[in-house]
């Protein structure tokens, strides 16, 4: 059985002259990370209200985690799955910990410690500081710990590297990632490409309330690939660029025979050339 499963999913906001969604079918299977990748206003937000009941009125069928979305109130729909928002509520009376921890008590059942969650998020040292404070990027990486922290066997989290710096962005990949090699089922969506094709298993493509191609993000590179490198070299001190096919490149790089299927050089990136620059990785919270 699959965690989700959607067919004709069309969702239309009162007084809006075109669906949000637009016939969306999706199937997302047990234990895989699964990304709605598109622009701004494509509706991935509007599918991720949808699977969480935040939208009851749909046209289609949506069945999460077996059952239906759209009946009933059953509360061990949010036992099971974890719910991380694109703008999250602060409470700011609250510190991080005490926030983490109210969160926790409203779950019947066993939940991750809260010290623990926000020292796997990086927010260790701003555990017992009150949330008023928190900038953009702190509230974001809180408000997941708040959706871990009942174990969920689905995760959804929209845009959950929005307003990251790079590192903290990187942190929370890798975070969602172990919760996939840990069994559970991670629904992402993001516009956030580098999110997409390092965390997901399988994305969507999205546009217009449709989704346009699903596949894992290395055969959408191979499909649609202009086959050849561009080779940039100096000669006579002048920098000359040139397009190669890639066809014909396996011999000269000794592995005749083979199907060289993508080139990649190692410059270092400007992330790489800050750190070695400055000794420290760009992941300093203002
Ligand atoms: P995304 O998450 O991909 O940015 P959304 O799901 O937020 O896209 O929005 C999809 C479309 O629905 C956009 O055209 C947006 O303007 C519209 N929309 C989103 N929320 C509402 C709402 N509450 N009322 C009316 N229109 C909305």
């Amino acid at each position: 059985m699959s965690a989700i499963h959607v067919r004709g999913l069309t969702v239309r906001y009162r007084g809006a002259c075109a669906p949000a969604v637009d016939g969306m079918d999706l199937t997302v299977e047990r234990g895989e990370v699964f990304g709605l990748l598109g622009p701004s206003g494509a509706g991935k937000s509007t599918v991720h209200r949808v699977l969480t009941r935040r939208i009851r009125r749909f046209g289609g069928t949506v069945d999460v985690l077996g059952a239906p979305v759209g009946r009933g109130r059953d509360r061990d729909f949010f036992e099971r799955i974890g719910v991380a928002f694109e703008l999250p509520a602060r409470l700011p009376a609250l510190t991080a910990r005490e926030d983490l921890s109210a969160f926790a008590a409203l779950h019947r059942g066993p939940t991750e410690d809260p010290g623990e969650l926000l020292e796997l998020l990086d927010l260790a040292e701003a555990a017992d500081r009150s949330t008023a404070g928190f900038s953009k990027g702190m509230l974001v990486r809180l408000n997941l710990a708040r959706a871990l922290v009942n174990r969920p066997e689905l995760l959804l989290a929209d845009e959950p590297t929005g307003g990251l710096d790079p590192v903290r962005a990187d942190r929370v990949r890798e975070v969602l990632r172990d919760r996939a090699r840990q069994g559970a089922t991670v629904f992402v969506t993001t516009h956030d490409m580098r999110t997409a094709e390092s965390v997901c298993d399988r994305i969507a493509l999205v546009v217009d309330g449709r989704v346009r191609a699903v596949d894992t993000p290395r055969r959408l590179r191979l499909a649609h690939r202009s086959p050849g490198v561009v080779v940039e070299f100096r000669r006579n001190g002048r920098l000359e660029r040139r397009e190669l096919p890639l066809d014909g490149l396996a011999e000269p790089l000794g592995i005749p025979g083979a199907r060289v299927e993508t080139v990649h050089s190692r410059e270092a990136t400007l992330d790489d050339v800050f750190a070695r620059v400055t000794g420290r990785r760009m992941g300093r919270e203002p």
